[in-house]
C-alpha cells in the first residue's frame, strides 16, 4: 500500500488582472473648474461642485473625454461614441454627494491590448477589458488628531480614468512590466504624470491560482490600492504562495477584497463578497449624454503622437538598428528630437545613433541627467560626428576634449574650434612616419618578436606612436603605416 504524499505535488500558476487609476492631468476637475493640481493646501480647491452643496451641478471637462480617447486608442481599443455617467452610490465621509459619478454598463473604451515584452524575449498580449471615466474622491485623514478625523476635499473630483485588464497576467514579472509600460503610454501620450507617489497611477491587483493546464479560473481576491509597481510584485508574489499553500492543504480561497501591509508584505481581508457593497448604479440626471463625433474622434486622432511601438519599428527599418537600440529613443521624446535635429545634417546616420546610444549615453548617465543637460545643439553635434567620420578627428578626442569645449562655447562651429584646439589628425605622413621609426627602434625586442609571429604586439607600436601624435593620428592608417615598415 501506498501513502499519498503529505505535500500536494500540485504545479499552480498565478492568473492576474489588474484594475489601474490613473489621475488625468487636466488643469481643472472632471465637472468643475475647480484646480485639479496636487499639493496644495488642503481644500484649497473647492467650490460648490466639490462640496456638493444643494443645487450645485457638474459639468463635463472636455479634455478629460480627449485624454481618455487618447488613452483607448493608443491601447487599441474601441472608443464608444455615446457616452453617459452613472452614479455609484455609497456612504464616506470623503464623498460628500454620497455617490461617485462613473461609467458603469457603458465605458468610453474597450476591447484592447498592450503588448509586452518579457526580459526573456517572449511577447504577451494582454487584453484591455475596458477604460471609464470616473471622478476620484477627497481623501479622510485620520492621522492628523488624536480625537478627530479630517477631510480634505481638493482631489473629490480630480478626472479618473480606470484601465480593467482581461485576467491575462501569469507572472508578478508581466504585472511589473505591464505597469512600467503604462506608465510610459501615459506619459508619453501627455495625459497624466504617471507618478505612482502621488497617487497618479494606483492599482488593485485581482489574483487567482489553478493547476498549470487548466482552463477553468480559479476564485479571485483583489489587492486594493497598490501605489507602487514594487508593492504589485510583493503582493502577487504574497497572494500566489498564499493561495498556492491554503490549496495545496485542502482548503479553498473565499472571494474577498483585501488590504496589503508594506511594512510586512503581506495581505489581510477588509470584507468578504458576502459583505460586497450594492452601488445600486443608475444614469446620473443631472449629465447629458456626450456624444463623440466622427469629427472629433478624426481631431482625436490627428493630434496623437507616434506611438513608442510604431516609433521602434519605424526606427528598426529605416536604420536597421536593434529593437532595444531604438527602444531608447521611443521612450525619450527629447532624445528622439535631438536624434531628428542631427540626422538633418550628419553625414553617416548610423553614425549619430550609435553616439547617442554609446558614449553620449555613457555620458549623461555619469552625470545623472537627460539630453537636456548636454549642452552641444544637435546641429553642432552632427559637425563634430562629420569630422570624425571625414577622418579629421578621432573620437576618443571628440569626447574628451571637443565635446567638453563645445559646451562651454556653443557659439563656435566644431571644426574651427578644433583647429584653434589643435585636436584635428595631423596629415602630416612625413613626421608620423618618423615617430614610428622611433617606436620601432626603441621596442627592438618586441619588433623581433613581431617578425616571429607574435602579430599583437602591434597595438602596443599603433598605441605609442599616437602617444607621440598626441592622439591626432587616424588610427586605421597607422596600422596601415607600421605593418609597412615591420614588412
Ligand atoms: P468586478 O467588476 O467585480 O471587479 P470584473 O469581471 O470586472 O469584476 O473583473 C475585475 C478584474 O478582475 C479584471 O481585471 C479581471 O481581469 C480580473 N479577474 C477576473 N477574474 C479573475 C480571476 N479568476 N483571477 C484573477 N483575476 C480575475
Ligand atoms: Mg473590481
Amino acid at each position: 500500500m501506498t501513502t499519498p504524499p503529505a505535500v500536494s505535488t500540485h504545479d499552480f500558476e498565478l492568473v492576474s488582472g489588474l484594475e489601474i487609476h490613473v489621475q488625468l492631468n487636466t488643469a481643472s476637475k472632471i465637472f468643475s473648474s475647480d484646480s485639479a493640481t496636487f499639493g496644495a493646501q488642503p481644500n484649497a480647491h473647492i467650490s460648490a461642485v466639490s462640496l456638493a452643496l444643494p443645487g450645485a451641478l457638474p459639468k463635463l471637462n472636455r479634455e478629460v473625454v480627449e485624454k481618455a480617447v487618447k488613452m483607448g486608442l493608443a491601447l487599441n481599443c474601441t472608443i464608444n461614441q455615446l457616452n453617459y455617467f452613472d452614479r455609484k452610490n455609497y456612504f464616506y465621509a470623503d464623498l460628500p454627494k454620497g455617490y461617485q459619478i462613473t461609467q458603469d454598463a457603458e465605458p468610453i473604451c474597450r476591447n484592447g491590448y498592450l503588448d509586452l515584452v518579457l526580459a526573456d524575449g517572449t511577447e504577451r498580449r494582454i487584453g484591455i477589458n475596458r477604460i471609464h471615466l470616473e471622478e476620484d474622491a477627497g481623501k479622510s485623514l485620520h492621522d492628523q488628531d488624536e480625537n478627530f478625523s479630517y477631510v480634505d476635499l481638493n482631489r473629490a473630483g480630480v478626472p479618473l480614468i480606470e484601465i480593467v485588464t482581461e485576467p491575462d497576467i501569469r507572472s508578478a514579472e508581466e504585472a511589473s512590466l505591464l505597469l512600467t509600460e503604462m506608465r510610459k503610454l501615459v506619459r508619453h501620450l501627455g495625459v497624466s504624470d504617471g507618478n505612482m507617489e502621488e497617487g497618479s497611477l494606483r492599482c488593485d491587483a485581482n489574483i487567482s491560482i489553478r493547476e498549470k493546464g487548466a482552463t477553468a479560473f480559479g476564485t479571485r481576491c483583489e489587492v486594493k490600492n497598490l501605489n507602487s509597481i514594487r508593492n504589485v510584485r510583493r503582493a502577487m508574489d504574497f497572494e500566489f504562495n498564499r493561495q498556492k499553500e491554503l490549496v495545496s492543504a485542502g482548503g479553498s480561497i473565499v472571494q474577498s477584497t483585501l488590504t496589503f501591509d508594506a511594512d510586512q508584505g503581506t495581505t489581510a481581508p477588509m470584507r468578504s463578497k458576502e459583505e460586497a457593497n450594492d452601488y445600486r448604479y443608475f444614469p446620473d440626471p443631472d449629465l447629458a449624454p456626450v456624444s463623440i463625433s466622427e469629427e472629433w474622434l478624426n481631431a482625436i486622432k490627428a493630434a496623437m503622437p507616434a506611438l513608442p511601438a510604431e516609433i521602434t519599428h519605424k526606427l528598426v527599418s529605416d536604420f536597421g538598428i536593434s529593437n532595444s537600440e531604438a527602444g531608447i529613443f521611443a521612450e525619450d521624446a527629447a532624445l528622439l528630437d535631438y536624434l531628428h535635429k542631427a540626422l538633418e545634417t550628419v553625414k553617416n546616420p548610423k553614425s549619430v545613433i550609435n553616439w547617442l546610444t554609446g558614449p553620449i549615453r555613457a555620458l549623461l548617465n555619469d552625470r545623472g541627467t537627460d539630453i537636456s543637460g548636454f549642452k552641444v545643439d544637435a546641429a553642432r553635434f552632427a559637425e563634430v560626428i562629420n569630422l570624425v567620420d571625414d577622418k579629421k578627428l578621432t573620437q576618443q578626442i571628440a569626447i574628451q576634449q571637443l565635446l567638453p569645449a563645445l559646451e562651454l562655447q556653443p557659439a563656435k562651429d566644431a571644426a574651427t574650434l578644433a583647429a584653434e584646439m589643435s585636436l584635428l589628425i595631423t596629415d602630416n605622413g612625413d613626421q608620423l612616419s618618423e615617430f614610428a621609426d622611433q617606436v620601432l627602434e626603441k621596442f627592438k625586442p618586441q619588433v623581433q618578436a613581431y617578425k616571429n609571429g607574435k602579430k599583437g604586439v602591434l597595438g602596443l607600436f599603433v598605441g605609442e606612436v599616437m602617444k607621440m601624435a598626441g592622439g591626432k593620428a587616424d588610427a586605421q592608417k597607422l596600422n596601415a603605416l607600421l605593418q609597412e615598415k615591420l614588412k
